[in-house]
């Protein structure tokens, strides 16, 4: 069956505009990643149409000049948005300049040697199959989020099309009469337009995979933390604290559970207004998170009281509760304008107690006490109520 460049071309053509228009009209509210992804896909689309244009135009005239430089800047500009997308739904929140700078240089030169065709033509298709195989290197580095199985589509896609892509750029550069036009039926030309095919609809499912993954990352992310303060909310917790239990047992390693309650927080409410609340909730949050030492775990059980399960001894859940004590009280007025103290209660697993829930009851108990003892203070569950600080 004989294949023709030029109807390969043209098929991958609409089917980029498909995808181009398909994108931009039916995602929705999207984020930066899928805009990026979205200009990507009607550059590239836009690229292809001019480039398809400029073959029926007079070649080497101001016209054709015009067209293709238009249509490198397009492709070009498109694979660095294209790659700008995927770093960002690789968990990387800087996208790398080096492809956009790239696509820039590409444009630059080739109007620049415009009338040179082995010239124009090794230059564009160098620095393509350049954005390209640095697009490859961008997916396969280790990502900062998981990145489902999308991305080795997308990297063997890519791949195979910066090899034909640099391949057409040797032929036009140096075996021209091999590669008079865009397209001569060279068997890598044709090879690169089936290629060009794949990477599309590769590029697509790509796309919309790296968006879903995004979007099920967000609703894990909704499920477990607490949206005000940022620490992990009360179901989250309890099920770490299950594991965190567990291993407990198996090592036989201590493990305490402090119960903080902020004391008269609706006062501040009350005085200060509910985003003074807010505040104070957010700054408290983090007093604790920086008290924690790594492997320690912080919740917002509910309203103004929080849960920390420490990999700790008695010994370090009084160091624990003092180091929050003495943050609050040097920074809490410099940062808020007034003072903030709560009450706390702690427990300790004792010896084959295998349940969360009595460590939990113990310690609001031992709240409780605290409360009722005068407030400002942390009790300990474990003996008859000592008072800790
Ligand atoms: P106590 O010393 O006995 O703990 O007194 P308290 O005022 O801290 O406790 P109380 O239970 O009377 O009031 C808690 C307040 O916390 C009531 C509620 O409106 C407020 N609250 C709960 N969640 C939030 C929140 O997300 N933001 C703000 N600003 N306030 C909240
Ligand atoms: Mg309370
Ligand atoms: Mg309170």
């Amino acid at each position: 069956m004989p294949f023709d460049v030029a109807s390969i071309l043209v098929a991958m053509t609409l089917s980029m505009l498909t995808m181009a228009l398909a994108l931009v009209s039916v995602m929705g509210n999207v984020n930066r990643a899928a805009r990026f992804a979205q200009a990507g896909a009607v550059l590239q689309a836009l690229g292809w149409v001019l480039l398809l244009l400029s073959s029926r135009v007079v070649p080497g005239g101001s016209a054709d000049f015009a067209l293709s430089t238009l249509s490198m800047g397009c492709i070009s500009g498109g694979l660095a948005c294209n790659a700008a997308a995927f770093e960002l739904w690789c968990g990387r929140s800087a996208p790398n300049r080096v492809p956009a700078l790239l696509a820039i240089a590409m444009t630059a030169g080739y109007g620049a040697g415009f009338s040179s065709y082995a010239f124009r033509v090794g230059w564009a298709n160098g620095l393509l199959a350049l954005q390209m195989a640095l697009m490859v290197v961008g997916l396969a580095r280790r990502a900062a989020v998981p990145v489902g199985r999308w991305r080795w589509l997308l990297i063997g896609g890519f791949a195979l099309q910066a090899l034909f892509t640099a391949w057409r750029g040797v032929l036009g550069a140096f075996f021209t009469e091999q590669f008079p036009t865009f397209m001569t039926p060279h068997p890598v030309n044709l090879a690169f337009a089936m290629v060009a095919n794949v990477t599309t609809v590769a590029g697509l499912v790509g796309i919309l995979l790296a968006h879903r993954d995004e979007a099920v990352r967000a609703l894990e992310r909704l499920a477990t933390i607490d949206g005000l303060t940022g620490v992990l909310n009360r179901r989250a917790w309890l099920l770490q604290a299950d594991t965190e239990l567990a291993n407990s047992i198996r090592h036989g390693s201590p493990l305490a559970v402090l119960m903080i309650d902020i004391d008269h927080f609706k006062q501040i409410n009350d005085s200060r207004g509910h985003e003074a609340g807010d505040r104070a909730l957010q700054f408290f949050a983090g007093v604790l998170n920086s008290a924690c030492r790594s492997g320690d775990t912080v919740c917002r059980y509910g309203g103004e009281e929080f849960c920390v399960l420490l990999r700790a001894d008695e010994e370090a859940v009084r160091a624990f509760d003092r180091r929050i004590r003495i943050h609050l009280q040097d920074a809490a007025m410099p940062e808020l304008g007034h003072a903030l103290g709560y009450s706390g209660g702690m427990a300790l697993r004792a010896p084959g107690e295998v349940r969360m829930a009595g460590l939990l009851r113990r310690a609001d108990a031992a709240l409780y006490r605290a409360k009722t003892m005068g407030r400002a203070r942390t009790i300990d569950a474990g003996r008859a109520p000592v008072e800790l600080s």
